[in-house]
């Protein structure tokens, strides 16, 4: 039997980080930062977590996040340690950031340039330009509050909760994101264009509070970038980072339990057996399967209530390659289905798998030639699907449904596809269970919806047991890659100074 009343102190106080995703890396630098001895500890045999690397036949393809949106985030892990990000890390703006494909065929590229964007607008409807302006007016507001104010700060009480209610009624955040840019622009193709957004993070656009329209003003402000070799050199970057404080970096290794005594977390228990303590443990593990599975039944979060928690979307990714370039197709393109608020109703509410589908095509080597053999294409196509709590059986459905998908490619910006795909690797809901113990294999964790986002999301600091925190996607502020750097940025408030375990 451990005695795990006994820490043994092997000079300074010891941070166990369960999980290398974005939020778990740049947990690890800050803890690092403060003086702790920290190991990070995650099953995948590489950082990234979700933002991982699969390299096949001479392609690349990064397997999650490939927008980058608010460089100065990671800029400031760097500076915490000394170090400039463009010694690392090149990161190429974008523009435009993306193309909006439409089902008739029509295409919107959205950028931050004013004058660009106001030509773009009108092409699709001239009186919707000034609506634009007013929105993105709206989106400063929202930015100024859900940003400025609430994206790296501790929700963890209710009086901080309280606090922030009358901004939020102000804004009135109460509003869903579609409903917010309805009342601006009357196009759909544009009501779609600017309201998708919360789904880059799991959320319903048709219920995803109006706050998030924040993502608009960071974009615009702060840029749309890719980093060259991928978002995974990123990754790569962080744990080296956290390497070279002096911290480990330990791949394939699989938390069973966090273990505690007194209520507080002492260590870890790792699924071969290894034991490992710690004075402070962060889970950057799923948020729900943190609760569910390596803490012992909590009371805030019970299975019950988690079973009863709403989560994000699924997602189908199919990673492929060709043996030929295709020129025209941008960076980034949305291309939007048939049908808007009907389809996220079958993928949140109904849970079924729809015979249509809106799909998000990366192209990487419109920018980085690298990802792909000389004269070759590297893509990915994500669809939103339902979570693993619908039911379907994707052992049977991934194929067909991955060639309707290819055929829709290639009757529209990919001609002759089927003949040129040289490589090709699916990623389904059971594989996001798999591969990152996803509850329900969402995409996204938690959905971001009004009664799921701050003081109502699991919070930073563990509700259940001490010296444990919580960062990435399930907990406050929510997905997306800024988002999980911000949660780690929030344990400086939470988290004692290591002379606390010290008595230094
Ligand atoms: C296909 C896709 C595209 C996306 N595109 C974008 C985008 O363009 N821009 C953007 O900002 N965001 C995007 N996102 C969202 C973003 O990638 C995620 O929200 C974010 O990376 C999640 O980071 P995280 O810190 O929560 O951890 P994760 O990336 O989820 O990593 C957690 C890690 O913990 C490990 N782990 C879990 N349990 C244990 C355990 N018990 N023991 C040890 N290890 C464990 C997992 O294996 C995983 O490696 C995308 C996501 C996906 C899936």
């Amino acid at each position: 039997m451990n005695d795990l009343s006994h820490t043994p102190q092997e000079g300074r106080p010891h941070a166990i980080v369960i999980g290398a995703g974005f939020g778990g890396l740049a947990a690890a630098i800050r803890l690092g930062a403060r003086g702790y001895r920290v190991t990070v500890l995650d099953k995948l045999d590489q950082p990234g977590g979700r933002a991982r690397i699969f390299r096949q036949d001479g392609f690349t393809f990064d397997a999650g996040p490939t927008i980058v949106t608010a460089p100065f985030l990671f800029e400031e892990l760097f500076d915490l340690c000394g170090e400039r990000m463009a010694d690392h890390v090149t990161l190429q703006p974008l523009t435009p950031f993306y193309t909006v494909r439409f089902h008739d065929g029509t295409e919107l590229r959205y950028s931050a340039d004013p004058e660009f964007m106001r030509a773009e607008i009108a092409r699709f409807n001239p009186d919707d330009v000034a609506g634009y302006e007013r929105l993105l007016e709206e989106s400063r507001r929202c930015y100024e509050i859900g940003f400025v104010k609430m994206v790296d700060r501790s929700f963890h009480s209710i009086g901080r909760m309280a606090g922030a209610v009358p901004d939020l009624l102000r804004t009135r955040a109460y509003r869903s994101i579609y409903s917010m840019v309805s009342g601006y622009l009357k196009d759909e193709r544009l009501r779609q264009a600017f309201s998708f957004h919360p789904l880059f993070i799991g959320g319903n656009p048709m219920r995803a509070s109006s706050m998030f329209g924040l993502i608009l003003h960071l974009e615009k402000e702060a840029g749309v970038h890719y980093a060259m070799g991928g978002t995974n050199t990123l990754a790569l970057a962080l744990a080296s980072l956290a390497e070279g404080q002096g911290g480990t970096m330990r791949y394939g290794a699989e938390v069973a339990e966090i273990l505690t005594a007194g209520g507080a977390a002492r260590g870890v228990k790792l699924v071969d057996g290894e034991t490992l303590f710690a004075d402070v443990v962060v889970s950057n593990a799923d948020a729900a399967w943190t609760h569910s599975k390596l803490l012992p039944p909590g009371r805030r979060w019970s299975e019950a209530k988690l079973r009863r928690a709403a989560y994000s979307m699924g997602l189908f990714v199919w990673y492929f390659g060709t043996d030929r370039q295709y020129e025209a197709v941008p960076h980034h393109t949305i291309m939007m289905g048939p049908r808007y608020g009907p389809l996220l109703k079958d993928i949140f509410d109904r849970r079924v798998l729809a015979e249509d589908f809106s799909l998000y095509l990366h192209r990487p080597t419109a920018t980085d030639p690298s990802m792909a053999p000389a004269g070759h294409d590297a893509f990915y196509v994500l669809s939103p699907v339902p979570n693993l709590s619908g039911n379907i059986d994707w052992e049977t459905e991934a194929e067909p449904y991955r060639r309707k998908i290819e055929a829709h490619l290639e009757a529209t910006v990919l001609p002759g596809l089927r003949d040129r795909v040289v490589t090709s690797r699916l990623l389904t809901p059971p594989d996001f269970e798999r591969d990152y113990l996803s509850y329900n294999g969402a995409g996204f964790s938690f959905e971001p919806q009004l009664t799921q986002i701050a003081w109502f999301r699991p919070h930073n600091v563990s509700e259940e047991v001490a010296n444990l925190y919580l960062v990435g996607a399930g907990t406050h502020p929510g997905a997306g890659v800024p988002g999980v750097i911000a949660s780690a940025k929030i344990l400086d408030e939470l988290v004692p100074d290591p002379a606390a375990f010290t008595g230094a």
